[in-house]
């Protein structure tokens, strides 16, 4: 029997601001436990909350960037519920009357090709604390140094049909919210979260099936794996004739398994009412205006334009337009003088993996112009090119020198390369006989032997010319 997979994420990313949402106190990842704390963040009696509009600002910034409608009155509640990592007792979100609602993520499926998700709603709300269980033996440590930390959460519809789908997503949603700037989305220090709600129901049917969430996701292949693994328990429990129940699920990374949460993990009354000490929150609507004019180029349009301008194919732009200085890099070697193609397959190729492990670029897109100038004129072969490009990478010297200092400029003057090629002939007779008698494809192993003969300097091009003025055209 089909079931039809329904899939929808929350998504917490933590806004890219100096200090926390509702206090001064610094966001900086890695301080000791406990040293970034105030009486505000540790919820002491007295102690006022007073908003940080740069998390505003950015979380409104990713809410524009996402096709949402900004509200300009949104109201802050309180989240309630007991945690020992929970100061206050609750945490500060919005609730019914959120930032911003109604946007849209496009992506590209990989079993459906380009869709539209659906975005619910984007709030603001505060991070709680950390419990930390390995640190002291036998006792859970708490670190405050989260508490307070400003959060944007976005949700989607539950337009997501697979696992696979649900990770092009957030590759997409990740995208955009670095290209603004909103978040730096660095899932191994907390500052992207994810949850995913799962259900199946039978292809057609108008209703939705009972969805169970997975929690503790904290890579997007985990975020796959996870679905995947709980799409197979729910089709098995739904096959056997049996009903879903309404859990709520954590992933463990290490053992690959997901298990239901202890119902005292659990916690379904928050009783969400308005935070007495924070008026609601009233942007104009001129100062969102603003802030849409300032949104920069969005990966999407970025994509789009590429592959338009440089006549690049769809994969080329895909990828040079998934991070913006890769963009910003390709367009720079191209203003140097460099064509789209070549410019294209050198950044996506050898300075797109440099740029993976050093996170900077090997040269400067001056400098890959002159080497993609030297290939293309033929003075070094790709193949030289790349050895090049490997030799003066993080170093200053010119492309130029460096292919001289490694004898990789090609010889193309015609006395060096008639001598080698005299050489190899006088020592390749019955080749030269098949070939004359019709082997045409002998050419590529006369072209060959020259070429180990000049040690890879000679021009091939060159030698295949010069090779068939000496044996006439290629017979057949
Ligand atoms: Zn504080």
């Amino acid at each position: 029997m089909t079931w039809e997979t329904v899939i929808g994420l929350e998504v917490h990313v933590q806004l890219a601001t100096r200090s926390k949402l509702f206090c001064g106190c610094p966001t900086a990842f890695g301080a000791a436990p406990n040293s970034q704390v105030c009486p505000v963040c540790l919820g002491l009696p007295g102690a006022l909350p007073v908003p940080n509009e740069a998390a505003i600002r950015l979380a409104t910034r990713a809410a524009l960037a996402l096709d949402c409608s900004v509200h300009e009155t949104s109201v802050f509640a309180r989240k309630n519920y007991f945690y020992p990592d929970l100061p206050k007792g609750y945490q500060i979100s919005q609730f019914d009357r959120p930032l911003a609602t109604g946007g849209r993520v496009r992506c590209e499926s990989p079993e459906r090709g380009p869709v539209t998700i659906g975005i619910t709603r984007l709030h603001v709300e505060e991070d709680a604390g950390k419990s930390i269980h390995d640190r002291i033996p036998g006792r859970t440590a708490v670190d405050l140094n989260r508490a307070g930390v400003p959060l944007a959460e976005s949700v989607s519809e539950p337009d997501l049909r697979s696992p696979a789908e649900a990770r092009a997503y957030l590759t997409a949603l990740k995208q955009v919210l670095i290209y603004t700037g909103v978040s730096e989305c660095d899932m191994e220090k907390g500052s992207l979260r994810v949850d995913a709600n799962i259900s199946l129901r039978r292809p057609g049917a108008p209703r939705l099936g009972t969805k169970t969430e997975v929690k503790n996701l904290n890579s997007f292949s985990n975020v796959e794996r996870a679905l995947e693994l709980e799409r197979a328990r729910q089709r098995e429990v739904l096959d056997g004739g049996g009903a879903i129940e309404q859990v709520t699920l954590l992933f463990n990374a290490a053992t690959g398994q997901v298990r239901p949460m202890r119902s005292k993990e659990e916690s379904h009354d928050y009783r969400y009412f308005p935070d007495p000490d924070l008026p609601p929150l009233v942007l104009s609507g001129d100062w969102i205006a603003g802030e849409r004019t300032g949104l920069p180029e969005l990966p999407e349009a970025k994509r789009i334009r590429l592959a338009a301008t440089y006549s690049l194919s769809e994969y080329d732009a895909r990828v040079l337009a998934a991070e913006r200085p890769v963009a910003d890099y390709f367009e720079a070697v191209v203003a140097a003088g460099a064509t789209g193609k070549p410019a294209a397959n050198w950044v996506t190729g050898d300075v797109l993996s440099w740029y993976g492990d050093h996170g900077a670029f090997p040269v400067a897109p001056a400098t890959l112009a002159e080497l993609i100038a030297m290939v293309a004129d033929g003075t070094v072969s790709l193949q030289a090119g790349r050895k090049v490009l490997a030799e003066i990478r993080g170093a200053a010297e010119p492309p130029r020198a460096a292919a001289a200092r490694l004898g990789l400029i090609q010889v193309r003057d015609d006395a060096a390369l008639e001598t080698w090629i005299d050489d190899v002939l006088a020592n390749a007779g019955p080749e030269v006989a098949r070939y004359r008698a019709g082997e045409g494809k002998l050419l590529g192993f006369f072209v060959g032997q020259v070429m180990k003969k000049s040690r890879g300097k000679a021009d091939p091009k060159a030698i295949g010319d010069l090779l068939i003025r000496k044996l006439g055209s290629p017979p057949g």
